[in-house]
């Protein structure tokens, strides 16, 4: 296994970098560093200076506007822009509904909404948790019934990241409640989100903010030509998303630059004579933490260097859960540190949903004491989207463990 860069490698980094550089507006840059919200404005403009560079979907079919990366550019390019920090591009459209539509829509589909999709003219939101159907997805409750030329949908969806700026929403439904197995009656729908009939319902979160909502359904009148392949194949399109969902899921360029960012803050707050970075406790607890992120860095190449090796990254290695559970420990460990870092500043933080401007109220304390304790709380949330952390152990157990 080799793990070093080929001279090909370095400079297409160094390309990346140089564009990330030139191309990112400094205000989304500033937010990010201080660790902020950054709105819908800032991810929109961010996708389409990469959709014009060519970049916005390097991950698809080449003949949709993808680069035909070997999985080791993908790496670069994704590190490079979390460790920046850059806005990641929404997940929904670029890594999810995107190669779904690419691989499995109709020719229709994909001409009306490949190009939007990349370019995010169009901002997807996912339709596939309920109550009761989250690890146990496909037992999932919202259906879909044929009548004509359209199906009619009722139910509920929940958890639906950012719903209240989506377009249109990727939902699975049930279509044949008589299936003898609970994966085999259900369908892939695109659904416009101006349909009469749903309702969005936000969910406020323990950090203050509006991230998810509920979705409702009720008689929601969806054209046929809006079911993704075959009726009663979801499950397998569902498969091949969630696939997707798990490259680059240890998203190691975000704990390395918040732990740059943590050493850099540590040094300037004041404990007596020294500084809070020279306190043994302290230094200990940061090391700790960088000696993981340098051993996950180390598996994240690995499982490229497998994928290198095969040519292709089309089947998820089991190995990415464990890059899941260890990335977002890790990741969770950074907001701990900053927790350290900003100390009593970390108390007072916005709470009300109907405040325009969420978690960006001026801070009390040093500029990026306000987001410290609400990014702490917010992302609880790494440990339990994408399979949770027990299902990736389950997953390990199974895959590489053969219980
Ligand atoms: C911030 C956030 C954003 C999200 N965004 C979206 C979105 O945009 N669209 C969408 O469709 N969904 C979204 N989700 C939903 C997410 O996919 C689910 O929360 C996740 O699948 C877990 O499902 P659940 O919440 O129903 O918990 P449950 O499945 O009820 O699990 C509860 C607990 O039991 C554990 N557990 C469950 N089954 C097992 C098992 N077999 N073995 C061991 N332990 C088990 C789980 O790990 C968890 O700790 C989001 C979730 C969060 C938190």
């Amino acid at each position: 296994m080799d793990l070093n860069l080929t001279a090909e490698e370095a400079a297409f980094r160094d390309e990346v970098r140089a564009f990330i550089a030139r191309e990112l507006s400094p205000e989304t840059r500033a937010k990010m560093i201080l660790g902020r919200e950054i709105g819908k404005k800032d991810i929109v403009d961010w996708q389409r200076k990469l959709n014009a560079r060519g970049w916005a979907v390097p991950n698809w079919p080449v003949e949709y506007g993808g680069q035909g990366w070997s999985p080791m550019q993908e790496y670069l390019f994704q590190t490079e822009i979390e460790q920046a920090p850059a806005p990641a591009s929404l997940p929904f459209n670029t890594s999810m509904v995107g190669p779904v539509i690419a691989t499995f829509g109709s020719a229709e589909q994909k001409a009306k909404f490949l190009p939007a999709t990349a370019n995010l003219d169009i901002w997807w939101c996912q339709g596939f948790s309920e109550p009761g159907a989250g690890s146990d997805l496909a037992g999932l409750k919202t259906t879909a019934r044929r009548e004509g030329d359209v199906y009619v949908v009722n139910g509920q969806k929940t958890w639906t990241t950012m719903a209240q700026y989506a377009d249109w929403i990727f939902m699975l439904v049930r279509t044949n409640p008589q299936a003898e197995k609970k994966q085999q009656g259900i369908s892939f729908l695109l659904i416009d989100m101006k349909t009469p009939g749903i309702t969005v319902r936000p969910i406020q979160l323990l950090d203050g903010g509006h991230e998810v909502n509920e979705v409702f359904f009720d008689e929601v009148k969806v054209p046929v030509e809006n079911l993704v392949g075959e009726e009663n194949r979801g499950w397998d399109y569902a498969k091949f998303l969630l696939g997707n969902e798990r490259m680059g899921i240890a998203r190691v360029g975000v704990s390395r630059q918040r732990l740059r960012r943590v050493r850099e803050l540590a040094a300037l707050e004041r404990v007596g004579d020294e500084t809070l970075l020279d306190q043994p406790w302290f230094r200990e607890k940061l090391a700790n933490t960088e000696i993981e992120l340098k051993a996950l860095e180390i598996t994240q190449l690995r499982v490229v260097a497998e994928a290198r090796k095969r040519g292709k990254h089309g089947q998820p290695d089991p190995n990415s859960s464990i890059l899941k559970i260890r990335g977002s420990e890790i990741q969770q460990a950074t907001t701990e540190l900053m927790m350290d870092v900003v100390g009593p500043f970390v108390a007072p933080f916005p709470a009300s949903i109907d405040d325009e401007d969420q978690t960006n109220d001026p801070p009390i304390g040093p500029d990026y004491a306000a987001a410290a304790g609400p990014t702490y709380f917010n992302w609880r949330k790494i440990s339990i989207y994408g399979g949770s952390n027990e299902i990736q152990r389950n997953i390990i157990a199974k895959a590489i463990l053969g219980f």
